[in-house]
């Protein structure tokens, strides 16, 4: 059988398994994997996604399976950054033909796009948090406090605030046609300021820790937590409360838009089919591969154990999946995380028009401005390469097709 995956190897260094076959890899996000496959505390390969693309430290559309460290700047600022998704009972013939309003209630019930972390001025934060994400806040404070109690450096931010609130450029909330007709409701956050401190925190305290025990990286974001020091055992603490955080958040979001959709009488009465699929794609886990207790860092990558659902967004004009896991050992149980970038933001604003952008968002309710252009699906690679790269980790159980979409 032909292999599915490509290997890229370096003398002494770990191998790469690449899920790229026949979507771009540029040689820049090639060097950071080759970095990272050279740490010697890699557990057996690094597994490479179809999205792959350069990222802060390591590469986004990364598996890093690690045992005794882990490596701060691999899960990333956006800690526990992911989607959630759930089926509606509504039908596409029941949504009116001006979606307009409908967006307007979606932009209005989540606070998005800049903060200046708390200010009167925050459009990303409450000023008045509703009781729901009060109440979620009280179950999460006591975790934080523990946490702060060890690191006073991380501080106080609008960690209430931002509790429900979507942040901005790449994070998302849209409505979602299936290939049934039926609307989905999908939204892609993470954790926020606070996620974004402790992760910065710890980005930091790695790198004194390498500079205080003279080792050297090739790449100074590589720096790790090696298991056993205070840093490491706080930095897990630390990391999962901010996971638990990121999913309340998208959950907290999910239950607004579908109140608030359900308030605003732009919709007849609707309910939700099953259970909503809430997934993680920058994070790290304790799993066991290969006969060894690990860490796996997923950074751009999502868990796709055999049955597992997962949520495969392609771009603001490109089609999305809900997907089921095969388990394939081989890539540690994952899948992409999306389309991934195929260009820099700064690249992509260059290169676009509005009047691009416009065309490849025709028929959706969305923004079409100048700010927006560095996220025009076209900076986005070919999500049906993307898919077909990665045929044997996931299957597709749904293609959705936004026709709203609110971003950050
Ligand atoms: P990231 O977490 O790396 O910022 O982005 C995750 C993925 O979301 C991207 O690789 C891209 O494929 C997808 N994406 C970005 N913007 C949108 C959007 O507005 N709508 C949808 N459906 N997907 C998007
Ligand atoms: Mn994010
Ligand atoms: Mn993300």
């Amino acid at each position: 059988m032909n292999r599915s995956y490509e290997v890229l190897s370096d003398e002494g260094k770990n191998p790469i398994k690449a899920w790229t076959v026949g979507v771009p890899f540029e040689d820049e996000a090639k060097q950071q994997v080759k970095n990272l496959a050279g740490l010697p505390f890699i557990h057996k390969w690094i597994a490479v996604m179809p999205d792959v693309h350069r990222g802060y430290g390591a590469t986004v559309g990364s598996v890093v399976p690690t045992v005794g460290a882990i490596i701060p700047a691999a899960v990333g600022v956006d800690i526990g950054c992911g989607m959630i998704a759930v089926r509606t009972t509504l039908r596409a013939e029941q949504l009116p033909d001006n979606l307009a309003p409908v967006r307007a209630v979606i932009e209005r019930v989540v606070p998005h796009g800049r903060t200046d972390n708390g200010g009167r001025n925050d459009r990303g934060a409450w000023q008045d948090a509703p009781a729901t994400h009060r109440e979620a806040w009280a179950r999460l404070k006591p975790g934080y406090d523990a946490i702060l109690e060890k690191h006073p450096r991380l501080g106080r931010g609008p960690d209430l605030g931002h509790l429900g609130t979507l942040g901005t450029g790449n994070h998302f909330i849209e409505l979602c046609l299936d290939e049934s007709q039926n609307v989905w409701v999908m939204l892609h956050s993470g954790s926020r300021g606070v996620g974004n401190r402790i992760g910065s925190h710890f980005i930091e305290l790695a790198k004194e820790d390498m500079r205080r025990f003279f080792i050297h990286l090739p790449d100074a974001d590589l720096a790790y937590l090696p298991e056993g020091t205070e840093h490491f055992e706080d930095y897990v603490q630390a990391v999962e409360w901010a996971q638990e955080y990121a999913a309340t958040n998208r959950q907290l979001m999910l239950d607004s838009v579908v109140a608030a959709l359900r308030a605003s009488q732009l919709l007849p009465a609707f309910g939700l089919k099953d259970a909503a699929v809430n997934c993680h794609h920058n994070y790290v886990a304790r799993e066991h591969h290969y006969g060894k207790n690990c860490f796996v860092t997923r950074k751009g990558a999502v868990r796709a154990r055999e049955g597992d659902l997962g949520i495969i967004p392609g771009s603001m004009g490109a089609r999305s999946y809900i997907v089921r896991g095969k388990g394939n050992a081989e890539a540690f149980h994952s899948c992409s995380h999306g389309a991934g970038r195929v260009m820099s933001r700064g690249a992509a604003k260059k290169r676009f028009t509005l009047e691009d952008h416009a065309k490849a968002t025709a028929g959706i309710e969305c923004r079409k401005d100048v700010d927006v252009i560095d996220e025009t699906p076209a900076a986005y690679k070919p999500i049906d390469a993307v898919m077909a790269a990665q045929a044997d980790l996931v299957e597709v159980v749904h293609t959705l097709r936004q026709v709203v979409c609110v971003k950050g």
